[in-house]
């Protein structure tokens, strides 16, 4: 079987948790089809996580390390990162489906003429071939799709593949690439952080999220201090987030993030098909709604008939009792 190439991304100068849930799963691939698994290193100051891939199960990283790549900018980076798949040459290339990766991915499917899945929730290889299952009619149902192409390119949700442990001795082989930004017609100018110290949505174990039920902004305090003691991020619908009570990039859902955690708490949410496309492939979702009619009801694990602002008080005691 040919290859497998991982396109890592990085932010603050760390690989995030998608390229470590990717390289996990392309070794366990890769070894089964008796391919390698390699990865694609794209930015500024990046060559050192080479050796932190090499952990993860890449025997060889391709590395293209410049100034000019220090922010993500969709037609330098795919420039670069093309090259980087020409000269590498492999079958399958596996990409986050990041709001990073979602930008990418179809650039590199066009300009290489490569078969693309996109937003995948597991993917397999059957012979040399990928196999890949995607959610349709926003999570409404999964298809299984391969390909006909001779690059294969996935890109795979954040948080669905676990990460295996690293393996301290393993190093890579690192191949650096003298490859260009191109000819780039739009450049950043500055970028301004608003998250903060706060746990990226969709990278988070657990989702503590409120929704017009909440009544207000300063009712989100209450959600804050159980995030907090769950060590959990804070969601929002998109009525929450259109009436100003909490900022966009706290909106989880289809016009939102795709969120997949291990524990999604949708507090005075209803359910609407829309907020249901971000999150219900969280493992266990939990559902405090005062209307036992609510549609959240029909993907919740567990469900609290009640009026949130007599539950969340309660669970939140009960955490901090577990905690002592
Ligand atoms: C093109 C398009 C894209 C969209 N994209 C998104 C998206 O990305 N994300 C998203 O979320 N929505 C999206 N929507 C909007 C979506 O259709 C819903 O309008 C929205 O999700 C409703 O938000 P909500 O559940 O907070 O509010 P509501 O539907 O008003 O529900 C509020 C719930 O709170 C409950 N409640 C009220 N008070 C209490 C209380 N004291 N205790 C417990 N429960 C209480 C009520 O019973 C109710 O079920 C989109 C819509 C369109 C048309």
């Amino acid at each position: 079987m040919a290859n497998i190439l991982v396109i890592a991304e990085v932010k603050e100068g760390k690989l995030k948790k998608v390229t470590l849930e990717l390289l996990s799963k392309g070794k366990e691939l890769a070894a089964a089809a008796g391919g390698a698994l390699e990865g694609c290193l794209v930015g500024s100051g990046v060559e050192a996580l080479a050796a932190e891939m090499g952990q993860y199960g890449a025997s060889k990283v391709y590395v293209a390390d410049s100034g000019d790549l220090a922010d993500y900018n969709g037609e330098a980076y795919a420039n670069v990162t093309a090259k980087i798949i020409q000269d590498a040459a492999p079958g399958i290339v596996l990409v986050g489906a990041s709001i990073q990766g979602k930008d990418l991915a179809p650039r590199l499917s066009a300009k290489l003429g490569a078969g693309l899945a996109s937003d995948c929730t597991n993917i397999s290889v059957d012979g040399g071939s990928l196999v890949v299952t995607r959610p349709i009619y926003a999570g409404k149902a999964f298809e299984t799709r391969t390909f006909s192409s001779d690059i294969q390119i996935a890109s795979v949700r954040p948080n669905v593949l676990p990460v295996s442990d690293p393996d301290a001795g393993a190093s890579a082989e690192v191949a650096k690439v003298d490859a260009a930004a191109g000819d780039v017609k739009t450049k950043v100018l500055k970028t301004e952080l608003t998250a903060g110290d706060k746990i990226e949505l969709t990278e988070a174990d657990i989702i503590v999220s409120g929704g017009r039920g909440m009544k207000g902004p300063e009712n989100y305090a209450m959600l804050e201090e159980l995030a907090s003691l769950l060590n959990a991020a804070v969601g929002a619908s998109r009525a929450a987030v259109d009436a100003g009570w909490r900022p966009h990039g706290d909106q989880v859902g289809q016009t939102g993030k795709t969120v997949n955690p291990n524990l999604y708490i949708a507090c005075g949410i209803s359910g609407a098909i829309q907020h249901l496309a971000g999150m219900s492939s969280s493992k266990c979702i939990v559902a405090i709604n005062k209307d036992a009619e609510a549609p959240i009801f029909k993907v919740a694990d567990y469900g609290i008939v009640g009026d949130l602002f007599k539950c969340v008080p309660i669970l939140t005691e009960e955490v901090k009792k577990l905690k002592a």
